[in-house]
């Protein structure tokens, strides 16, 4: 499909949504924020554009990504004709719409210009951009520029210790999911991204490893004991993908002709078979999934009782006005045991019990 990230866990956001917007509450399901990290060139625009299927990030050999880019993805109903309307809307611009994806690209190129100026300068202060679709599950993404050890350009001098502060304030948060993105053609001992998602996130419950460049690694040599964590341990293990190279961005290949190719490039050589559930960018939107699904799953007790306690109040309120017909309280409690039924279900299927459940 041409947006994995969400796929599954969008009925089941979906459903939750619903029952508390029936309450009359906000939505109160929060999902983490997904930031990618590593060195300069590793790969880290690039897995975020094959996570949301569409070409939109500069991508490049050189330095693209000189300001943080938050990306809030937000879905929206699909039209009453069936059609689906994808556009982007940028915090700096409000109201102009973007349904041409590479004019986002190229907004996000003259607003980096404009606040970090031309010579590969860099700014902690964000760029702010929504798609809207209704293939996306509401989850924000983070871009973020690489780290670099040289100054070039308008860089300081001490353009490495910035970077890594401006990182780290965002992956300090305990609710971020890293994406420490480290590309198979460098040693893994020497990753930026694990050093600085390590110091971040030291006991590994949010990080997960993607080893980018799996086509262009040294002749006779293979990324199987890195997926395997045998060169270093990762609590939630390593995917490794095989994104767009500079060619192809020039040829103007399509994400979904990429996709096709990285499943080619992971069928057509034996190392890595066997693995599969560690190759590739579906595997890596699925391995998120079963996070988001967790955390689902981690604060739906908290649901419950917040549901429970507006219950007690509006029954009190309910009592303090005596007979009114169409009772909140029931329509409350109608839903509170939906809401249980539904939680029930959920668990049964996190833990394995069915694939699927029946919202879509
Ligand atoms: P970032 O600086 O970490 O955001 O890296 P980019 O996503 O901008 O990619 C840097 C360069 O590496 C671009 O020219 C990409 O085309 C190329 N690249 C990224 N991933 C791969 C990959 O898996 N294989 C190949 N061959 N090139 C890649
Ligand atoms: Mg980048």
């Amino acid at each position: 499909s041409a947006a994995p990230l969400g796929s599954s866990v969008i009925p089941i956001v979906n459903k939750l949504q619903d029952i508390f917007a029936q309450l009359g509450s906000e939505s109160t399901i929060e999902l983490p924020q997904v930031a990618v990290v590593g060195s300069q060139s590793s790969g880290k625009s690039s897995v975020l554009e094959s996570l949301v299927g569409r070409d939109f990030l500069p991508r490049g050999s050189d330095i693209c990504t000189r300001r943080p880019l938050v990306l809030q993805l937000l879905q929206t109903k699909r039209k009453p004709d069936g059609s689906e309307e994808e556009y982007g809307e940028f915090l700096h611009l409000p109201g102009k719409r973007f349904y041409d994806f590479s004019e986002i690209r190229r907004e996000i190129q003259v607003e980096t210009d404009r606040e970090a100026g031309r010579n590969k300068g860099l700014s902690d202060k964000q760029i702010r951009l929504k798609i809207f679709s209704p293939n996306v599950l509401d989850i924000t993404l983070v871009d973020l520029p690489g780290i670099t050890k040289v100054p070039v350009g308008d860089q300081p001098s001490d353009i490495e210790a910035r970077i890594r502060t401006m990182i780290m304030s965002y992956i300090k948060q305990p609710s971020c999911l890293i994406l420490a993105v480290t590309p198979a053609n460098s040693d893994l001992a020497n990753s930026d991204a694990l050093q600085v998602a390590g110091n971040a996130d030291p006991d590994g419950y949010r990080t997960i490893g993607v080893i980018t460049k799996l086509d262009i690694m040294d002749r006779g040599t293979d990324a199987r004991n890195l997926l395997l964590g045998k060169v270093i341990p990762l609590r939630l293990g390593y995917v490794g993908v095989v994104n767009r190279s500079q060619e192809d961005i020039l040829l103007n290949r399509s994400i979904k002709d990429a996709l096709v190719a990285e499943e080619k490039f992971f069928r057509s050589r034996p190392v890595y078979n066997g693995l599969v559930d560690r190759c590739g960018v579906p595997q890596l939107a699925k391995k998120l999934n079963q996070i988001l699904v967790q955390h689902i799953k981690a604060i739906l007790p908290e649901l419950k009782s917040r549901i429970s306690s507006a219950l007690v109040s509006v029954a009190k309120e309910h009592a303090s006005y005596g007979e009114i017909t169409e009772s909140k309280a029931g329509q409350g409690a109608l839903l509170l045991n939906i809401l249980s039924k539904y939680c029930e279900a959920f668990s049964s299927m996190v833990e394995g019990k069915n694939e699927k459940m029946s919202t879509s």
